[in-house]
């Protein structure tokens, strides 16, 4: 979790506790760097995603990761936080209908997706690291899949 105040990525839980609506988990967490102290909801369920890595290695997912992925492709594009929050829980409803392993690539094209509607520029950024641009063409084409409305394919 990132500290709100300071930044930092440090933190310990202070409180967590069941949401009254019973399907997400209030934490009260304190800043290891400033000792700041906020609140973050989770999702139950959350950390029981497991990723299926290309060569076949599993790990338990973990939402920063995206995140950061996402943050590098929104740089200078002035998104604001809560609307890449709003994209990561959205791909993670989505991953969890798919139940507990999902691949890694679904992953990535599902945040893709998402980033289409939001930012075109940073949805072609995001294409170029998940799926190992390695020339040109492989930019126009994604650029041809955001002005056309067929469906992609890797989903
Ligand atoms: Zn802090």
């Amino acid at each position: 979790m990132r500290c709100p105040s300071c930044g930092g990525l440090e933190d310990r839980v202070v409180d967590s506790r069941a949401a009254e609506d019973g399907s997400t988990i209030r934490r009260r967490r304190q800043c290891e760097h400033c000792a700041t102290r906020f609140t973050t909801f989770e999702r139950i369920g959350e950390v029981a995603l497991v990723v299926v890595k290309r060569d076949g290695r599993r790990e338990a997912y973990v939402r920063d990761k995206v995140r950061a992925g996402l943050d590098a492709a929104c740089k200078g594009r002035s998104l604001e936080d809560a609307t890449l929050d709003a994209l990561l829980a959205t791909v993670e409803d989505r991953l969890a209908v798919r139940g507990g392993e999902v691949e890694s690539a679904q992953v990535g094209a599902l945040a893709l997706e998402e980033l289409r509607h939001i930012d075109g520029v940073a949805a072609v950024r995001f294409a170029s690291v998940y799926k190992g641009f390695q020339g040109p063409e492989d930019f126009e084409r994604e650029i041809q899949l955001l002005t056309d409305p067929l469906p992609d394919q890797a989903t």
